[in-house]
């Protein structure tokens, strides 16, 4: 019962990935193994872009739908020692042990291209922030920082597109 007891305490209900809670756990110790090792992991944070007009077209149940089925896809799409958590409300994380940034790209990139040949839902698209560790960042924080700068650079660039923090140009970074 406490082992059960302490799943669901990482759990995210909705989707049944981790929670933001699991994520910032996993985050550390990828980070502690990372700066012991020198071996890079990606970090991907992924956004679905206009999420809002999901709901208002079709209904909060559908909106909820929606995010357990990307999830699903996201599950799908990753290797089973990858951690892949819902952060936000619209919002996800995936972390991928033994992956350089351009592998890290790759990977976002084939989640994005998946996510497009899903049909169920017209034209939902994601953005995409990928960062190195511990090159990026050899601190959760300083690591969730560049890695949400990027993902808010690729909705500044008009949204569906994977940026890493060597396409953010100052202009399109956050104050
Ligand atoms: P952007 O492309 O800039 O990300 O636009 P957006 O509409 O996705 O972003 P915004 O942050 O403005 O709105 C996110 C919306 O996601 C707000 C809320 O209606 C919806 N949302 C957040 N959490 C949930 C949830 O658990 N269920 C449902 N159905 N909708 C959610
Ligand atoms: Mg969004
Ligand atoms: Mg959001």
């Amino acid at each position: 019962l406490l082992a059960r007891l302490k799943e669901l305490a990482r759990t995210d209900v909705l989707t049944g990935l981790l929670n933001r809670r699991a994520f910032d756990e996993r985050l550390a110790e990828e980070l502690d193994r990372a700066r012991r090792t020198e071996e890079p992991f990606t970090l991907i944070l992924g956004d679905i872009d206009h999420f809002k007009a999901i709901n208002d077209r079709h209904g909060h149940a559908a909106g909820d739908a929606a995010l357990s089925r990307i999830a699903d896809l996201l599950i799908e799409q990753s290797r089973s020692i990858d951690a892949v958590a819902r952060v936000g409300g619209e919002e996800f994380a995936l972390i991928l042990p033994g992956t350089d940034l351009e592998r890290g790209v790759g990977a976002a990139e084939r989640l994005r291209y998946a996510l497009k040949r899903t049909t169920e839902h017209e034209a939902l698209t994601m953005s995409f922030g990928v960062v190195e560790a511990p090159r990026h960042g050899r601190l959760p924080d300083d690591l969730l920082r560049k890695a949400d700068r990027a993902l808010y650079a690729a909705k500044a660039k008009g949204r569906d597109r994977t940026v890493t923090p060597g396409d953010v140009t100052a202009a399109a970074a956050p104050s």
